[in-house]
């Protein structure tokens, strides 16, 4: 055999060896692309899988029959989120426009005779162009007759309003509250749940959740991945398969985009912080205030690896480990899980013990929310 024809049986070889991992890794992407599908089907749009991009996402999806303006008016007109508008509609009709009830409800928002005579404005209660916008006016006056009892709690505004609709305003009224009935309590919790787990953008709870509502102090805080997106929110969620105490989801979620189920990007100190312990069954990091701020705990969870030890004093921006998927209950996709605890939490404190509160508006008011 010649030197040449060595050399082209040489570069044919390799160019078969090329091809051959080509594929072999063509394979793996499709393999774990399917396992990838396979997950997100076996969770609600809350699991807290995906890094969605917010941009392109509609402000209130699945909305269907090119109904979202019109329920978006409706909600303007009610002053309540649109998710929960949509919610209410769904458990309602199906979104049915021709629905009844043998208890003479009749259409989308299944009206009875008499309140549709009072908010149907002349319309045709089958016509979702008239029974939406009717909807929204009568949300809207269900509101208005509790608010008093809100105390000016927006959340707390919305949970009466759907009791006021389930139960009657003079229910509400009667009880200062929602009232203590099974029917009405497991309505506002349905339609919460179906407006944050089907009707929001970003799996957001429809209501906000519990805040801070203590002195912030004035250290300005930095957001702890840098780089990373908002990915979950604070509260109720909706996922096949998690415990009930994990269903409340007690902290948000931040991602570095395209980071997959690898190690992300560095977590940082959002501000001052000593390191008070660890939970290694999620990987995370448990930390309490060190600076000028009130006495909050903090947890910074499902770290692939921890640059702190016990006891250790960080100041703003400096590296408490990397994010990354590591999680008690099953692999997650690569993200930062943040909690924020109340200043009257143990040094070292798990979600079970009802500390969490929202980090949300903490990290808005400090200047720290990821972008
Ligand atoms: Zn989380």
């Amino acid at each position: 055999m010649s030197a040449g024809s060595s050399r082209a049986l040489g570069a044919i070889m390799a160019l078969l060896l090329v091809f051959a991992i080509g594929s072999i890794v063509a394979l793996a992407v499709l393999v774990a692309t399917l396992a990838e599908d396979e997950e997100q089907t076996s969770a609600t749009s809350c699991a807290v899988t995906a890094v969605t991009t917010d941009d392109d996402q509609e402000r209130a999806p699945n909305i269907p029959n090119g109904w979202a303006p019109l329920v978006e008016e409706a909600a303007k007109t009610a002053g309540l989120p649109v998710s929960v508008v949509a919610a209410q509609l769904k458990q309602e009709s199906n979104w049915d426009a021709g629905a009844g009830s043998s208890a003479g409800a009749q259409g989308i928002a299944q009206f009875m005779p008499a309140t549709w005579a009072t908010y149907g404005n002349g319309g045709e209660v089958t016509d979702p162009d008239d029974a939406i916008p009717a909807y929204g006016r009568y949300m809207a006056a269900l509101k208005k007759d509790v608010e008093p009892l809100a105390d000016g709690d927006a959340d707390q505004l919305v949970r009466l309003t759907l009791a006021a609709y389930n139960a009657g305003p003079g229910a509400v009224q009667q009880y200062k509250g929602v009232p203590p009935y099974e029917e009405t309590e497991n309505y506002v919790r349905t339609i919460l749940d179906l407006g944050q787990s089907e009707f929001s953008a970003n799996c957001e709870v429809p209501t906000g959740a519990q805040e801070w509502d203590g002195d912030l102090g004035d250290g300005e805080w930095t957001v702890p991945l840098p780089g990373g997106k908002f990915t979950s929110g604070y509260g109720r969620r909706n996922v096949p398969g998690l415990p009930a105490w994990a269903q409340e989801h007690v902290g948000v979620d931040i991602a570095t985009p395209g980071a997959g189920s690898g190690s992300g990007g560095p977590v940082i100190a959002p501000t001052a912080l000593r390191i008070t312990g660890f939970n290694n069954t999620d990987g995370c990091v448990i930390a309490k205030e060190n600076g000028d701020d009130p006495d909050f705990g903090f947890a910074f969870c499902h770290l692939n690896t921890y640059s702190v030890k016990k006891g250790d004093t960080l100041k703003r921006g400096d590296v408490i480990g990397t994010e990354g998927n590591k999680a008690g209950l099953g692999a997650v996709s690569t993200h930062l899980h943040f909690e924020i605890y109340k200043p009257d939490a143990p040094d070292v404190v798990y979600p079970y013990e009802g500390f969490n509160i929202d980090p949300e508006p903490i990290l808005k008011q400090k200047g720290a929310w990821p972008k």
